[in-house]
C-alpha cells in the first residue's frame, strides 16, 4: 500500500521537514511494498518535481490563490481529497506548527486516529507502529492503528532528510470538491524572527538562559555566546514568565520542543518540564553553579561554575576557533 506525505512549503520554497517525512515514508513503503506519494496545497508549484530525489514517485498538487500561506480548511480538504484518490496505508505530516494544526483536522474529517509528535515509526508484523514520548518525556508510548489510513505527525529534525535518488517526481493536479474553500481561521502573514536567526524548532545550535541570569539585561552574555556559535537564543519558562524574554523563546513542555545538534543550557536547573522540550537534542551542555542541579543528569558535558565567568570565557574560545576556520 502507498504512503502519502503532506509536503510543506514557505515563501515558495519546499521545507526541510518535507524531505524528513519522505525519508520515513520511503523506508515504510519499502516494507509495505507500495509507492510514496506527496500531497501539496499551494498557490503555485514550489518545485515539487525535485522531490523525486527524496523518494516521491508523484506529488498531487491542489492550487488556489489563497493557498500561498497556510489555509487550514483548504489544506485539510486537499489532504482528504488525496487520501480518497490514493487510499494510502498512512499519511505522514511533520509535527511542525503547521502540521500540528493540520493533522488533527484531517483526522477528524476522515474519522481515523492520529499519533502526534512521533520520534519513531516501524512496521511490526505488517502493521504500522508509531513511537512517541509521553508524560513530558518520562515514558515512551507505542501506538498501533486499528483502521487506515494511520495518521502520523513526525517530530521535526529527528529523522534524516532524504535525497540523492536522482529521480523526478510526476506532479499531478489535484481537484478539490469546493473551488474556493472557506476557512474560519486564516494565516495573514508570517513574521520572521529578528536578525534572520532560525526559529528554535529549526535551529542546529541553541543557547538557552534561565533564572540563573538574575536579570534580563544579563542575557547579553547568552546572546554573545549565541552569536559566536551562530546559535538561536532560547529560555526557560521562569524567565519568560518574568517577562525577560518573549514566549516564542520558551523551550519545554509548554514552550517549544527542540532537536538541535547542540543545546547549551545556562543557569537552567533542568526541571522536568524544561527537559521535556530538549530530550531529542543530540548533545546537551550544561553550565550551572550547583553540582546537584538536575540538568547535569541529562547533560553530555557539564561545567560547574559561575555562568558570568564561564560563558564569556567560552564565547572567547569559540571566537578564537572561528578565527582559525
Ligand atoms: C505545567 C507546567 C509547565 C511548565 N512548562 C515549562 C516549560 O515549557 N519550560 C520551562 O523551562 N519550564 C516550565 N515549567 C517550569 C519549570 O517547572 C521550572 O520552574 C523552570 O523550568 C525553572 O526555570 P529555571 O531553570 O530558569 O529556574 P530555576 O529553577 O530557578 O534555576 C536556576 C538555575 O540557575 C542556577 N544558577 C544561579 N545562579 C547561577 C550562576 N551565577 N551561574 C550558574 N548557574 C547559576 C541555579 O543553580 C539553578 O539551577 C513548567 C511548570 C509547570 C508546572
Amino acid at each position: 500500500m502507498s504512503i502519502l506525505v503532506f509536503i510543506e512549503h514557505r515563501d515558495g520554497q519546499l521545507r526541510a521537514v518535507a524531505r524528513e517525512a519522505l525519508g520515513v515514508a520511503s523506508r515504510l513503503a519499502a516494507s509495505l511494498g507500495g509507492p510514496v506519494v506527496g500531497v501539496c496545497a499551494a498557490a503555485s508549484d514550489p518545485g515539487l518535481a525535485a522531490l523525486g530525489d527524496a523518494g516521491a514517485e508523484r506529488v498531487l498538487l491542489a492550487t488556489h490563490e489563497s493557498f500561498k500561506l497556510y489555509h487550514p480548511s483548504g489544506y485539510a480538504a486537499a489532504v482528504v481529497a488525496a487520501v480518497k484518490a490514493v487510499g494510502p496505508a498512512a499519511v505522514l505530516f511533520s509535527a511542525s506548527a503547521m502540521g500540528k494544526d493540520l493533522a488533527p483536522r484531517v483526522a477528524a474529517r476522515l474519522g481515523v486516529g492520529l499519533a502526534s509528535d512521533c520520534t519513531g515509526v516501524e512496521v511490526e508484523g505488517g502493521k504500522l507502529v508509531a513511537v512517541r514520548p509521553v508524560y513530558a518525556g518520562k515514558a515512551v508510548q507505542k501506538v498501533a492503528f486499528p483502521g487506515t489510513p494511520a495518521l502520523i505527525a513526525l517530530r521535526p529534525k529527528i529523522f534524516p532528510a532524504a535525497a540523492g535518488a536522482k529521480k523526478t517526481a510526476a506532479v499531478e493536479p489535484l481537484a478539490l470538491p469546493e473551488a474556493a474553500p472557506e476557512s474560519r481561521a486564516r494565516v495573514t502573514r508570517i513574521a520572521a524572527a529578528a536578525g534572520g536567526k532560525l526559529d528554535l524548532t529549526e535551529a542546529e545550535v541553541i543557547v538557552s538562559g534561565g533564572r540563573g541570569l538574575k536579570a534580563p539585561e544579563n542575557f547579553n552574555v547568552i546572546e554573545d555566546l549565541a552569536e559566536a556559535l551562530s546559535a538561536t537564543v532560547g529560555a526557560s519558562r521562569a524567565v519568560v514568565d518574568a517577562g525577560w524574554r518573549p514566549h516564542s523563546d520558551q523551550v519545554g513542555q509548554t514552550g517549544k520542543t527542540v532537536s538541535p545538534k547542540l543545546y547549551v543550557a545556562v543557569g537552567i536547573s533542568g526541571a522536568i518540564q524544561h527537559l521535556a522540550g530538549i530530550s531529542s537534542s543530540r548533545c546537551i551542555v550544561a553550565i550551572n553553579k550547583d553540582p546537584e542541579a538536575p540538568i547535569f543528569k541529562v547533560a553530555d558535558y557539564g561545567v560547574v561554575g559561575d555562568l558570568f565567568e564561564v560563558v564569556p570565557a567560552l564565547a572567547e574560545e569559540v571566537r578564537k576557533l572561528n578565527a582559525h576556520v
